[in-house]
């Protein structure tokens, strides 16, 4: 992508109304834009590293065995009013009538959808277990929308729905989710470490929320300090072991950890006081296990093995990315902007031409964009006539890992620096060490 071209419009000065630095940095560096009140835009370079997020998550949903459809935004009250929600949700819901006055809302999450689809088809413990998912806008009228996309009315959600005949089975369901969003997060970059949590409206008995530490997160979170070392499940899980999903459960939650919510401060006591970690946390995911809260009401049923119709065990898991890009913003940035995971960076590379227009280092940079361009790479080549330090500046905002630095000085030598985003380091190295660098 030339710049020139492009469409990144960056903020020179912080803009005042964000409280937080994810926030800041997301305007600063144009990748979002308000609309209305809680309601976002992603703008380029936003959309980009969003897709980034998705397609991991996608990954790991996938590989733990869940299936990908899509349900809509807009839902009839009708299914709402079976499970018995629609008058329980409250303001959160935004309700609206359609032109025959029929009751609609915009969906703030899926249970109920998702179980019409289920029992519309699904009649034996045979096709069991199912889990469903699917990554979608939710909209939420929240009281207080704030840091930008953090907490947002209108948000994007992976939420994903378990279907088992039995209890044991859905438990398995939730251990398959559970490792899944182990390594969905540290794929991203994250440490997030799973608390007990309230069931809150939805329900049920076993829920964990996966919180990631930070000073700027609004729950207050105790845990046991080791959870920040712990071993992330490896590529090769066994997602089908019963035995082995258990063991990474068990592992998991052999600790203390819990927000606000559920905090036993009796317990924490008993965790020595050098390991006992009480901070603030962000929740960037939710998994519940809620049995037949809904497919009771709404008749979701198999028939079993004995010959008899069992309603289903359900479990709902929920993954914010609208809120994760910032959530990795807080984790990763320093004074100069943000300082991108490469597995979500926009760009792998960016290519700073310091002086265009001028022959030699346009023909370098044309050389260098159209190599790592055409070996796979997503490249950002900064050929705009800009000054260099404001060249370097937007650089370190926008975080791409890695920056090649063509000026008329090193290219007279037939070199380019290579300065990593990180660590600030940079190397001088010949045109084509800087290609083969980044094509092997
Ligand atoms: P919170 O306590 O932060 O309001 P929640 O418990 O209501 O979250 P869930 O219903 O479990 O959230 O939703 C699943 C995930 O969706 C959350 O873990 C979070 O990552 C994301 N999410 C929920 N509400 C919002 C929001 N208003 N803006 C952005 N992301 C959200
Ligand atoms: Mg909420």
């Amino acid at each position: 992508m030339r710049l020139s071209r492009y469409f990144m419009p960056i903020l020179k000065e912080n803009p005042k109304e964000a409280e937080i630095v994810s926030h800041r940095l997301m305007l600063r560096a144009g990748m979002i834009r308000q609309q209305s009140q809680g309601i976002y835009s992603w703008l380029p370079l936003g959309k980009r590293v969003l897709d980034k997020v998705n397609a991991i998550i996608r990954d790991e949903q996938n590989r733990a065995g869940a299936i990908e459809l899509s349900m809509p935004t807009l839902q009839s009250a009708e299914l709402w009013q079976e499970s018995g929600r629609y008058d329980a949700y409250g303001k959160e819901m935004l309700r609206i009538k359609d032109r025959q006055d029929r009751p609609m809302l915009y969906g703030p999450t899926n249970e109920e959808m998702v179980t019409d689809i289920f029992r519309s088809s699904v009649k034996s413990y045979k096709d069991l277990p199912l889990n469903l998912y699917h990554i979608q806008l939710k909209f939420r009228d929240e009281i207080r929308p704030r840091f930008g996309t953090m907490r947002s009315r209108e948000f994007m959600m992976k939420d994903a729905y378990s279907f088992d005949l039995t209890r044991e089975g859905a438990e398995h369901s939730y251990n398959k989710m559970f490792a899944a969003y182990l390594r969905t997060f540290d794929r991203l970059g994250l440490r997030a470490i799973p608390m007990r949590a309230d069931t809150g409206p939805i329900g049920g008995k076993l829920s964990h929320e996966f919180i990631i530490l930070a000073d700027t997160g609004e729950s207050e979170v105790f845990c046991h300090k080791d959870f920040v070392d712990f071993d992330i499940p490896g590529e090769h899980t066994d997602f089908d072991s019963v035995e082995g999903l258990q063991a990474i459960f068990d592992k998991w939650t052999s600790l203390y950890a819990a927000t606000s919510e559920m905090h036993d401060q009796a317990a924490f006591n008993a965790v020595p006081e050098g390991d006992r970690l009480s901070a603030r946390g962000i929740e960037v995911g939710h998994i519940f296990y809620f049995g037949t809260k809904y497919s009771e009401p709404m008749g979701a049923k198999v028939q079993g093995p004995d010959g008899k119709e069992h309603f289903v065990h359900m479990g709902s898991y929920g993954i914010g990315p609208t809120r994760l890009v910032p959530a990795i913003i807080e984790a990763s940035h320093d004074d100069n902007g943000i300082i991108w995971p490469a597995s979500v960076a926009p760009f792998d590379i960016v290519v700073i031409n310091m002086k265009a227009g001028d022959q030699a280092c346009d023909d370098t940079c044309e050389l260098i964009y159209a190599a790592l361009t055409k070996a796979g790479k997503d490249v950002l080549y900064d050929d705009t006539d800009d000054r260099a330090g404001t060249k370097f500046a937007t650089a370190d905002l926008i975080g791409v890992p890695v920056q090649i630095i063509a000026g008329p000085r090193a290219v007279a030598n037939g070199e380019v620096e290579v300065k990593d985003r990180k660590t600030a380091a940079r190397e001088t190295m010949t045109i084509e060490a800087a290609i083969n660098r980044f094509v092997a």
